[in-house]
Parts: structure tokens; C-alpha cells; sequence
């Protein structure tokens, strides 16, 4: 029997594999990898980094290949069969991976090398791998007595299925609140699109009128048009208060229960609080550090939200003669100060942002900055005709990476835009195997008159995953396990996010932004519109991230057990942040599902962490000019090819000549202009 999954392959066989290929794959790729692991322990040798460490971290390599053509398919290319085996093979593979971190023997091994490792003479990156292998064991209880081992797995278990109800609870009050109208004046304000979809809502659930719901697409658009302020304000507070209804799916309990659940688990391993645990392997390492960022970053953002939020009241007032601004108010008046602003139309913008010139944009400025080459193959195979697949070359015509580009929506395909590989990149025997790198967006489709044209949010959607697609490229470490984007979580963003700046930028919209039919360059004086627009009410905004990390912080960062009443402590975190009067109907722990049903506990900071870093990086390019080699060669260098094989710290300090600086971003964001 032939699978394709199971020969040796360099690039992903698609045209080969069946679906009915996957599980046995997966089944003999376990088994492979467990003997490996098995192999590993048994060694009669004592353990060394080469028979251990390394050997660990070249393990599983076929398993890996597999999992991530499987995984990236299910994301891009699926359907009914694959999710089966998606549900599966999951639990599988999380039970293999608990029977490594659990295996007693592979854990002494790794131990013994980490106690002698200051005599082992390792390189940085060993040094790293040695670190972070060590931790994944012992941040996981290997250290610990059996009966806190014991305790800690109970721990586990009950946060798992807490978390699960937390999202549960939150999923049920989003599905079953409904708001019918049934009088057209109550939807007066919505554009047209808008009144059909709510239309055919209501007629989808055999009903007569227009019906708004709690799910984005339908509140979203209400807040920010219904002209009705009551039913703004009914509908806000639906939206703020669930799961704080004191009925069964209420979250109070469940969220009193997650953080005093989390602070026992990082008390046992030895972190005063839950936040040092988290943070021990993040950038920031410290909740004091998160503090201090966070509250620098308000001291300087509160003035100008406070402006802003006097500038949207004073709108309002004059507008409709409201008495104050309320939060049900704050999309509806922003979006109609914005249009008086600046009055900018995304058809307007769009005849010049072609998407095959905004590919080739891309691309030259990755010439221009990394000397890499990008050339279309037609004989890559690939699992849709719609995937473009190219070979990337740097300037000395060397193979640098394979690069898949899947750029439109279909069915069977996820919404939004992501980066991922289908083949990491490492050093063995000498041999540097280079990666096989993917971006997967939904941008519209061409049709037979017009091309794909793309919106300037979707231009800066594709720099941002490209940047996430270079740091996969250009890695250049020895062991799969640090390459590319496997580094810290408040580290990921910054060679995508640094990206996006150059689409705001003259000299590289030059290179690509020209009128599909006449050739012309956008206009500057559009490019200005789009800059100024984009730091609209930006202090409010910044303040209002800055206040979900504050509250994350307070969960996170302290011995809850005092603590009696969610609400109460809430609004005890919001205190510096909040800007709009209180409305005590609402919780929004209740419903927080970044920190306590998602992984984001401690660590919402890092959105706007990952913004200073951006714009201290690229205001270094700014300085020197954005297409200068030095500066690009230097992000290559130390930041790009390095993936997390150091702390990210000293990386950045080698690449900037400093720890990075919060003024940048407040330059950019417009935080700086003098009160008045
Ligand atoms: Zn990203």
C-alpha cells in the first residue's frame, strides 16, 4: 500500500494524497515518533545535548510534515470528510504530546543535561533550546512531589472544563438574545445592505420585520448606524451583560473560579502569582514591566482620549441635543464625525490597488530590502488552482524558501488572513533545509470584466502576513523548534506589523499603487486622508485596549482570594480608564474571552506591545530612509533569520542600539499634538 504521506517528501505531495491516506499516516507517524522518543530514553549513554536535547528536537519530523499539510488543509481546503478526521486525530496527537511532557525518564535526561549546562560550553541558540525544553517540563509540574503533580492535574482538568463553560455560557446568551423590529423608523439610519441582511435574518427564523442580533456582523453595523437611541442603548446593554444575568449561564462564579484555579497552579510551581508565571516566557517577563507600559502609555494617550471623547460629546450636543455621550452613543456619532472628516470612499481607493500589482509591490520591496527574487513555478504541486506557488531567491542566487500565495475565498475555506508553513527550516549535518512558506487570504475574486481589486485594509492585511511570511523565509536557526515565527507571543507581530508601514509610504507606493485602466499614481493628497483617518480617535481607542489589559492585569496579577464580587473589582480595575459614565447592568469579565476562555491571560498587553515595537522599529528606517540596506540588512540579521533562538530583547537591542521607546508610536498615532 502506497501513501504518499508516509515516503520521504520535500514539497507537499497534494495531487497524491487521498483523504482516506491522513489516518493511517497519522496512526504510523505516532508510532515512528514514539520509538524515536523511546530510543531516546533508552539510550545506554549518558545524557548528553546531542543524545537528548537535540535528538528530542529532531523527532517527530514526519509527524510534523504531516500534521501541517493535514491542519493547513482543514484551514484552507476543507470538507465534511477531513473535519471527521480533524476530530479524530486530535485527541491523539494531544495524548502523545502529554505522554512526552509526562515521561519521567526523557524529563531526568533533559535535567541532568540542564544541571551541567554551564559547563557545556553550548552556543546561544543551544542554550535556548536547552532553556526552553527544560521549562516546558518543569512549567508542566516534572519538578514537583507526586501529590501536587497529582494536584496540578487535577487543576488542569477542572480549568479545562471551565473554560469550556465559560465559552459555552457566552455562546448561548450571544444565540439566543434577538432583537425584532418591526416598525421600518427603528431601523432608520441602517444603509440598505445592512436593513436587507436584517430582513432576511428575521425571515431565515420565520419571522416578519428586521432582526438584530449579538453577532458582530449584525450589532456592529446597528451601534454604528441606528439612528434610535433607545434601542442603541437596549441593545448595548444585551451585548455588555452576558453571561451577568444571575441565571444558569451566568459567569461570575465560573470566572471567581478560573483565576483562583490559576493562582493555586502558579503557587505550586513556585510563581507568586498566575501574570509571572505567563510572563516568564514572554518579551516583557515581568507583570511590574506590563505595569509600567501600561501606564506610561495611558499617561500619555489620556489626554488626547479625553480630548476626543470632549470633541464626540460636543458633536453630539450639537447634533441631536443629547444631554450626555453614553457608550451606546460612541460608534454612532464616531462614524458621522469620520464621514464630515474625511468623507474617504474605499471605491475611491480601490481601482488603484490591483491585486497582482500589490503582489508585485510586495515582492519589489522585499528586493529592495532583503534582495530576494521571487519567481512563479508552474510545477509545484499545490492542493487548489486558485494557489500561485513561487521559488524565492536571494541576491546571490541561492534557494531561499518555496512561497504559496492563496489569496481568494471559496468554500471550504476559513474567513480572515494567516501565515503558516508547510516544512520549517533547520540546520542538520551541515545541510541548511530551507522552508516552505504560505499565505492564505479571502480577498475578492476577479470576474470577467474586472480584475481583484483590493481595499487599502486589505493592501495592509497582505504586507501584514507577508511580514509573517518573511520572518518563516529568511529564518536561519539550527533546530526546527526556535525557527521562524516560533518565537515569544509579544514578539510574533513585529516583522508584520512592520510592514504595513511601508503601504503608507510614497516611495513604495510608487512601485505599485497605479490605476488599473490608466496607469496613474494614487493620488499623495489620498494617501494623507488615509494617514490622518487612520489615527482618528485613536486616543480613545488606545485607551480602551489599554483598559482590557489593566483588567486582564488585575485577574491575572494578584492572590484573588479576596476577591467577592466580580463587578465590583471590575469597575475597581477600570478606574483610571473609563471615560463614559457607568452603567451597572453591564460586566465584561463575564463575557472576556480572550483571558479566560482563550490564551490571551496576561497577556492582552502584547497588542499594544507589538505596536511600540513596530513603530520604534520603522522609525529607525524612517530616520535612515526606508529602503536603506544597512537598516534592512540589520533586521534580517538579527531579527528575522534569528526566529526565537535568543531572547527577544537582545535581539532587538542588537538591531535598534536600544530597548524599544513608547514616542514613536505616539508620533504615529497622532498622541502627541498639543491640547487645545
Ligand atoms: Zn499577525
Amino acid at each position: 500500500m502506497n501513501n504518499p504521506l508516509l515516503e520521504p517528501f520535500d514539497q507537499a505531495p497534494f495531487s497524491k494524497i487521498k483523504n482516506e491516506d491522513f489516518k493511517p499516516a497519522f496512526l504510523q507517524a505516532i508510532e515512528d515518533a514514539r520509538a524515536e522518543i523511546d530510543a531516546i530514553v533508552a539510550n545506554p549513554e549518558a545524557p548528553t545535548f546531542e543524545n537528548t536535547l537535540e535528538a528530542l528536537d529532531f523527532s517527530g519530523q514526519q509527524l510534523d510534515r504531516i500534521s501541517s499539510v493535514f491542519f493547513n488543509l482543514n484551514s484552507a481546503e476543507t470538507n465534511e470528510e477531513i473535519q471527521k478526521i480533524a476530530q479524530e486525530v486530535s485527541p491523539l496527537l494531544s495524548e502523545f504530546g502529554n505522554d512526552i511532557i509526562l515521561n519521567e525518564g526523557l524529563f531526568q535526561r533533559v535535567k541532568s543535561v540542564y544541571e551541567q549546562k554551564d559547563e557545556l560550553n553550548l552556543t546561544p541558540e543551544q542554550a535556548t533550546l536547552l532553556e526552553k525544553t527544560y521549562k516546558k517540563f518543569s512549567r508542566n509540574g516534572a519538578n514537583l512531589k507526586e501529590e501536587d503533580k497529582k494536584r496540578l492535574r487535577k487543576i488542569d482538568a477542572e480549568l479545562a472544563k471551565l473554560k469550556l463553560t465559560f465559552g459555552e455560557n457566552v455562546l448561548a446568551e450571544t444565540n439566543k438574545y434577538e432583537l425584532l423590529l418591526t416598525n421600518e423608523q427603528d431601523v432608520e439610519g441602517l444603509p440598505e445592505g445592512e436593513k436587507e441582511a436584517a430582513e432576511q435574518l428575521a425571515q431565515s427564523r420565520g419571522k416578519e420585520g428586521w432582526l438584530i442580533t449579538l453577532d458582530y456582523p449584525s450589532y456592529i453595523p446597528f451601534m454604528k448606524y441606528a439612528k434610535n437611541r433607545d434601542l442603541r442603548k437596549k441593545l448595548s446593554i444585551a451585548f455588555g451583560s452576558k453571561g451577568f444575568h444571575n441565571d444558569k449561564l451566568d459567569n461570575q462564579e465560573n470566572v471567581l473560579k478560573i483565576v483562583s484555579l490559576r493562582h493555586e497552579r502558579a503557587n505550586l510551581l513556585g510563581y507568586p502569582t498566575h501574570a509571572n508565571f505567563v510572563l516568564e516566557e514572554r518579551m516583557a517577563e515581568t507583570p511590574e514591566k506590563v505595569m509600567d507600559f501600561l501606564n506610561e502609555l495611558l499617561e500619555k494617550a489620556k489626554p488626547a482620549a479625553e480630548r476626543e471623547f470632549q470633541e464626540l460629546e460636543d458633536f453630539a450636543k450639537e447634533l441631536d441635543q443629547i444631554d450626555r455621550l453614553e457608550k451606546w452613543d460612541s460608534a454612532y456619532y464616531s462614524e458621522k464625525l469620520k464621514q464630515k472628516l474625511f468623507n474617504l470612499d474605499d471605491e475611491k481607493l480601490k481601482p488603484y490597488f490591483k491585486l497582482e500589482n500589490v503582489i508585485n509591490g510586495v515582492f519589489k520591496v522585499a528586493e529592495m530590502l532583503f534582495g530576494l527574487t521571487f519567481k512563479e513555478v508552474s510545477t509545484i504541486d499545490k492542493y487548489h488552482a486558485d494557489v500561485k506557488t513561487f521559488e524565492v531567491y536571494d541576491d546571490s542566487n541561492n534557494f531561499i524558501s518555496l512561497f504559496y500565495a492563496d489569496f481568494h475565498p471559496r468554500p471550504g475555506k476559513r474567513g480572515g488572513a494567516w501565515m503558516t508553513s508547510y516544512k520549517p527550516q533547520y540546520i542538520r549535518n551541515g545541510k541548511n533545509s530551507r522552508p516552505h512558506i504560505s499565505n492564505v487570504c479571502n480577498f475578492t475574486k476577479p470576474t470577467s470584466t474586472k480584475p481583484s481589486l483590493l481595499t487599502f485594509n486589505e493592501v495592509t492585511t497582505l504586507f501584514h502576513e507577508f511580514g509573517h511570511g518573511l520572518h518563516g523565509m529568511l529564518a536561519d536557526t539550527t533546530y526546527p523548534s526556535l525557527s521562524g515565527t516560533s518565537v515569544y507571543w509579544d514578539f510574533v507581530e513585529l516583522p508584520s506589523q512592520i510592514m504595513e508601514n511601508w503601504c503608507y509610504e510614497k516611495e513604495a507606493l510608487e512601485l505599485f499603487a497605479h490605476h488599473y485602466q490608466t496607469g496613474e499614481l494614487i493620488p499623495m493628497e489620498y494617501v494623507e486622508k488615509i494617514k490622518d483617518s487612520a489615527t482618528f480617535q485613536e486616543g480613545m481607542a488606545t485607551v480602551r485596549q489599554l483598559s482590557f489589559g489593566f483588567l486582564d492585569m488585575a485577574w491575572h496579577g494578584t492572590d484573588p482570594s479576596g476577591i467577592k464580587n466580580v463587578k465590583a473589582y471590575e469597575t475597581q480595575a477600570f478606574e483610571n480608564t473609563s471615560l463614559f459614565p457607568e452603567t451597572s447592568e453591564t460586566c465584561m469579565s463575564t463575557s472576556f474571552s480572550h483571558i479566560f476562555q482563550g490564551g490571551y491571560s496576561s497577556g492582552y498587553y502584547s497588542y499594544k506591545w507589538a505596536e511600540v515595537l513596530d513603530a520604534d522599529a520603522f522609525a529607525y528606517f524612517k530616520e535612515r530612509g526606508i529602503f536603506n540596506r544597512e537598516i534592512s540588512d540589520r533586521f534580517k540579521e538579527h531579527v528575522l533569520s534569528k526566529g526565537g533562538s535568543e531572547n527577544p530583547m537582545e535581539l532587538y537591542k542588537r538591531f535598534r542600539g536600544a530597548e524599544p521607546k513608547i514616542d514613536a508610536l505616539l508620533e504615529r498615532a497622532g498622541l502627541l499634538k498639543s491640547t487645545g
